[in-house]
């Protein structure tokens, strides 16, 4: 199923865990299924900017694989409407140095530089983008961190 020109549904909620673990991460919230929509759309536009495909290595997590990776409670992954991107060719430092000098075009909720991806979040649809730029801090043994701006 195409929710846009170039990204599927199938790319939006596949994981390696979930596949590996049996976990079933298919949506079946109509909530979560109109996020996505709003998600493959965001996406659109930062492959635009980019000019080049993106590879989603996590898009939509069920409960159950959220809580598997660790991922948090609140997660905007939770209701389709996160993902976390590799972009070849760019680190995913510059891809958020790039993303964030286009913060108002691309539109997004949360902007996160993760140290070896990026993860870019986009708003409910009756919600307006907080545009917020952050790094995350990982200590071992510690919860992550994050702090304003790309670090
Ligand atoms: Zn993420």
């Amino acid at each position: 199923l195409n929710l846009t020109a170039h990204f599927t549904l199938a790319e939006l909620t596949a994981s390696d865990y979930a596949t590996r673990t049996g976990i079933d991460n298919q949506p079946i919230d109509p909530a979560v299924l109109a996020n996505l929509h709003l998600l493959a759309d965001g996406l659109e536009r930062v492959r635009a900017v980019l000019g080049q495909p993106i590879h989603i290595s996590s898009g939509y997590r069920c409960e159950k694989l959220n809580a598997a990776v660790s991922g948090s409670r609140t997660s905007a992954h939770l209701k389709g409407l996160a993902a976390d991107i590799h972009v070849p060719g760019i680190t995913p430092r510059g891809v958020c140095l790039r993303l964030s000098a286009v913060a108002d075009a691309i539109g997004f909720d949360q902007l996160i530089f993760e140290g070896s991806w990026t993860h870019i979040g986009f708003p409910e649809a009756d919600a307006e983008p907080r545009r917020q730029i952050l790094t995350a801090i990982f200590k071992p043994g510690r919860p992550t961190t994050y702090v304003g701006g790309i670090a």
